[in-house]
């Protein structure tokens, strides 16, 4: 084909949509279910509701081609499980039982049986079921879910593309079952698997299918020799198939490197590539391997993650050069639209001048059918669209609100010494330890208390204007001091207000910046039914005012003992937000490490002796290739330092995170220059202390005696032995007692059991320290 007519078959395409249905219909249906509200039927005909409305709209939104296979009830790699039979062997009599029970069992378990291991799908904020493998495992083919929706959406006289895992990502994101070595390699399977998906493809063909997507998004990560060969052998052997549909193999999150070569050799109908941020290397590379000359190409070139509408002339030179490149040019979001809310008109709320910037999911897909109408008919066809993007990425870009003098101005004067504590660590150390007066082994907690009903209830009474300011206010005094005295009784060194305050860690303080948007129906998928709101950093940050130094001084006022501070960190901040794609992430990270400079400094100058910054998404937003880290981590620990750094040397810096894997990241936790830092490892028996011993990391560390992803209460003795295993590892001078993230989830009966036997193990730990034994 010449590029003429690979430019005129142009199509528009997506490879999946948000599930929920625009009232959350699906959570409603499923949540229904399992409390035996919603019979097994009804949550079937509300799921084909959906799906059909989701098809429906994307035709007449102008998407040639829909994606099937892509709706699920809880998660699209557990249907894979599913899919090839890989259904753990404590599940599998309720999976024979009843598909659906035994489907939701493996989700999330049952009073005796454990659910897979749930975690997040690359670096995006949506988790999947982790598949369980062994060498004992057997694969069996069950393309029902798949042949069954797309006979759905063909029966509505659309053109349906299934959308499937692909198997090479499939066993990448597999783990070894329970029992089996954990130096299994799933990967080893591939020749098992492969048979299967050779099933599935065929009957996929028999119901009609022309195309079927394989995904594999893994590929983007950097691979070994091996894995890639393994990418090879998939795809030579798929391609030979004789009985199967057209194999169109995607990859998204970012740029395909090596594996794009492997890719584009393997014979294999076409490739969906990501052409946006980092990825936009694909484009070079698919150059540099020849391209696909008569095969098909979707250029995912409308950012399928964020929520800013797309810059079209940029996407229309991308697709001109695209067009030299392969037979067929398709136009199509980076990835799945199932990062993104659905609908921004629905969002009555935001300032109409900042409504235009944005596209959730039907914005999107309009673009899309936009920029395959233009290269289809040529750009005169879309003449009106391209004005209209011009002008909104116009005011975007002259907007007081992306750009305010005031804050650019400030974020332009930062120097290296504004990164920098007045005095080197253990020159601190020593003035905190005077100033603070803290007995050895110190305890804590890492912030929040329990967030009851009653202080839900109060939020959503003032929201409503049921109650007002001053009652809710009266409200979380109430809280802080039942918070406080609960603490002092126990004996906790160093309290915390509890957070009664806040909704959610991010969101609170997006609230209170200017620069941050709330959305009212902006629900983007989680896992399973839980769906959040992530705010949207729309514009340049600022503080208007102190957001939290009335709550901790409340808290100080009621106490002789220190009461932390408690703030959400400038990487926590971006990452659990809709971002600004219009200025490199370091410099909006700047902008907000210095609002919260401000609330640190503000909370000093009222008192605070110690203030906690947690920085609980610094480890998931890790770039997915390890030749960008470096970049990510230099502005993410300098964001952090600038946050933190205004202080004199006897306010102690705290810092939490959630994880005990941070090997890759140990380092950058180091420059983070905290005083104190406080991880998860109870689950982990402890191995954090090792690892950061073994790393020379010379600060004071905090490892979690106290599982709180648990209900159970830990006894003294328990947390004593995982408070002993710390001490082999870190000196007492440097060991905090706590538990390994805030208690908000928890009810307040495990919640004091727990933290007095964490008082006591403390205590008795400590008197047989020597020099303490009398
Ligand atoms: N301070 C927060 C809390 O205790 C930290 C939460 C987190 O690390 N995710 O809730
Ligand atoms: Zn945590």
């Amino acid at each position: 084909m010449t590029s003429k007519s690979a430019a005129a078959a142009a199509r528009a395409t997506v490879y999946g949509c948000p599930r929920q249905g625009s009232n959350r219909e699906l959570k409603r249906a499923v949540e229904g279910y399992w409390k035996g509200r919603v019979t097994a039927a009804a949550l079937r005909e509300t799921a084909a509701g959906l799906r059909r409305t989701n098809w429906c709209r994307l035709a007449e939104d102008g998407i040639h081609e829909v994606p099937t296979g892509d709706f699920s009830y809880y998660d699209h790699v557990l249907d894979t499980s599913v899919m090839v039979g890989a259904v753990p062997a404590r599940h599998r009599e309720a999976v024979e039982t009843d598909g659906l029970d035994g489907y939701f069992a493996m989700a999330r378990g049952t009073q005796d049986v454990a659910p897979l291991e749930m975690t997040k799908w690359f670096d995006t904020n949506y988790h999947y079921l982790v598949p369980e493998l062994g060498p004992d495992t057997v694969f069996a083919a069950d393309s029902t879910k798949q042949v069954a929706e797309f006979g759905e959406a063909l029966a509505l006289g659309l053109s349906p593309r299934p959308v499937l895992v692909g198997p090479v990502t499939y066993l990448l994101l597999a783990k070894p079952a329970p029992g089996v070595a954990t130096d299994f390699e799933p990967l080893t399977l591939l020749d098992r698997l492969l048979p299967v998906y050779a099933e599935v493809l065929a009957d996929l063909r028999a119901a009609g299918a022309r195309w079927v997507q394989l995904d594999e998004p893994a590929l983007v990560q950097d691979r070994t020799p091996a894995e890639l060969n393994a990418a090879a052998r998939a795809y030579r052997d798929l391609g030979a198939l004789t009985d199967r549909p057209k194999l169109l193999v995607a990859s998204y999150f970012d740029r395909l490197g090596e594996a794009l070569a492997v890719l584009a050799k393997a014979p294999v109908d076409g490739l969906a590539l990501d052409f946006t941020g980092p990825a936009a290397a694909n484009l070079r590379d698919l150059a540099a391997v020849g391209g696909l000359p008569g095969r098909r190409l979707v250029a995912g070139v409308v950012d399928g993650r964020n929520v800013w509408i797309n810059n079209h002339q940029q996407s229309l030179t991308t697709l001109g050069t695209l067009l030299g490149l392969a037979g067929r040019v398709d136009v199509a979001a980076s990835c799945s639209l199932l990062h993104v809310p659905l609908d921004a008109t629905a969002e009555p709320d935001i300032d109409p001048q900042v409504a235009r910037w944005l596209a959730f999911a039907r914005q999107k897909t309009a673009e899309i059918a936009t920029l395959a109408r233009g290269l289809a008919q040529g750009t005169d066809a879309i003449a009106a669209e391209l004005a209209a993007n011009r002008a909104d990425l116009a005011s975007r870009a002259g907007s007081t609100i992306t750009h305010e003098p005031a804050v650019r101005a400030r974020a332009a004067a930062v120097t290296e010494s504004d990164g920098h504590r007045e005095a080197p660590y253990q020159q601190r150390a020593a003035v905190q330890r005077d100033r603070l007066r803290l007995p050895l082994l110190p305890t804590t907690t890492i912030g929040s208390f329990p967030q009851t009903a009653q202080l839900r209830t109060a939020r959503a009474d003032l929201r409503a204007g049921r109650i007002d300011t001053a009652t809710y206010d009266k409200r979380i005094e109430t809280e802080i001091q039942e918070v406080l005295a609960f603490q002092e009784k126990a004996g906790v060194d160093v309290l915390v207000h509890g957070e009664p305050e806040r909704n959610d860690m991010v969101q609170y303080f997006a609230e209170r910046l200017v620069g941050y948007l709330a959305t009212r129906h902006g629900w983007v998928q989680s896992y399973g039914t839980r769906y959040v709101r992530p705010p949207i950093l729309a514009g340049d940050v600022s503080r208007p005012e102190p957001m939290t130094v009335r709550w901790t001084a409340y808290a100080q006022s009621l106490t002789a003992r220190p009461v932390k501070g408690m703030l959400t960190g400038p990487v926590t901040m971006l990452a659990w937000s809709f971002v600004r794609d219009d200025q490199p992430l370091g410099e909006t990270a700047r902008q907000v490490a210095l609002a919260l400079r401000d609330e640190v400094n503000d909370l000093e100058a009222a008192g605070s002796s110690v203030i906690q910054v947690d920085e609980p998404a610094l480890r998931e937003t890790l770039p997915l290739r390890v030749a960008d880290r470096a970049g990510y981590l230099a502005w993410a620990t300098e964001s952090f330092r600038l946050a933190t750094s205004g202080v004199r040397s006897e306010t102690q810096i705290h810092t939490h995170m959630c994880y005990a894997e941070f090997g890759d990241i140990i380092r950058a936790i180091d420059d983070l220059d905290a005083d104190v830092i406080s991880l998860e490892a109870a689950r982990s028996h402890m191995q954090v202390a090792d690892e950061l011993a073994s790393a020379g990391y010379p600060r004071e560390v905090g490892p979690g005696v106290y599982d709180i992803h648990s209900p159970r209460v830990p006894s003294a003795a328990e947390a004593a032995v995982l408070l002993r295993k710390g001490l082999e590892a870190i000196p007492a001078e440097r060991l905090w007692v706590n538990p390994d993230c805030g208690l908000k989830t928890r009810g307040w009966p495990e919640v004091r059991a727990s933290l007095e036997n964490l008082v006591s193990a403390a205590t008795e730990v400590r008197a047989a320290l020597p020099g303490n034994a009398h």
